[in-house]
């Protein structure tokens, strides 16, 4: 017989408040995840990967679902729909799990996974990164602790329809499933990436557009960066000074006073 909808929140309830796996469990999962999903996956090939599809999460939700949670995940989520996104423009978190209700008060879900901030980082010069309170040393492990992390947030949300990593109950999940000390990333952001190239707000910089060599001031970053150069046909700032805005990737800036610095 199968389960009815109301007896699965239950199980799903049941399992997350008073289940968890032994260390050594969780990792052996851990590991026989990341090995289907290399298998599997038509994108990644390799734990540093170079592509990945949405697809990929998908398999990841049914992986995870299966092997933690005994499949009650997607069973409290009915016929709900759940989606899963890449979001290359998400700058600072790495993941984000929301719940969209229709005007006729019908609920699904949406797990984005920041590819940006993955693919930014495991340069061979970046800084080991710690997701979640655990170090990774590959851009598979980053993705997997950033996608455990949403899954616990996607089925707090399907058993108390409210989420919160700061609060005692997730992150007795998380540290209960997935050995998560921490709720909290320090992947390499491009803010931090920017500022160790001397490119932060304020810096004098240097790019080249359309052939020509610019000078400017560095206004804002987010996926790029937005230089001010002083123009006499620009728009005036509150400085007095007509500036143009150029939008810079980050990569292609060259700091001033950097420059200077090193001779
Ligand atoms: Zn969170």
């Amino acid at each position: 017989m199968s389960p009815t909808p109301a007896s699965a929140k239950i199980a799903l309830t049941e399992t997350v408040l008073f289940g968890g796996l032994s260390a050594e469990l969780i990792q052996q999962h851990v590991r026989g995840i990341q090995r289907d999903l290399l298998t599997h996956s038509r994108y990644l090939h390799e734990v540093d990967f170079r592509a990945i599809h949405p697809r990929d999460l998908e398999f990841l939700f049914g992986c995870y679902d299966e092997r933690f949670f005994g499949g009650h995940c997607r069973g409290a989520l009915e016929a709900r729909r759940l989606n899963f996104r890449l979001s290359p423009r998400m700058t600072r978190t790495g993941g984000k799990t929301t719940c969209f209700a229709s005007p006729n008060g019908d609920l699904s879900y949406e797990i984005s996974i920041a590819s940006s901030i993955l693919f930014d980082g495991f340069g061979k010069m970046d800084r080991r990164v710690n997701v979640c309170g655990l170090e990774c040393d590959t851009r598979l492990e980053a993705l997997q602790r950033i996608f455990e992390h949403e899954m616990v947030h996607l089925m707090e949300l399907l058993c108390w329809e409210n989420s919160d990593c700061a609060a005692r109950r997730f992150q007795g999940i998380a540290a209960r499933f997935f050995l998560h000390r921490a709720h909290t990333h320090d992947l390499v952001t491009r803010r931090e990436r920017a500022a160790n190239s001397g490119i932060r707000v304020g810096a004098r910089v240097t790019f080249t557009f359309e052939g020509r060599e610019f000078t400017g001031r560095v206004n804002r970053i987010t996926k790029r960066a937005t230089v001010l150069v002083e123009d006499p046909e620009g728009k005036q700032y509150s400085d007095g000074l007509r500036y143009k805005a150029y939008y810079v990737p980050i990569t292609l800036l060259k700091s001033v006073a950097a420059d200077a610095a090193s001779g």
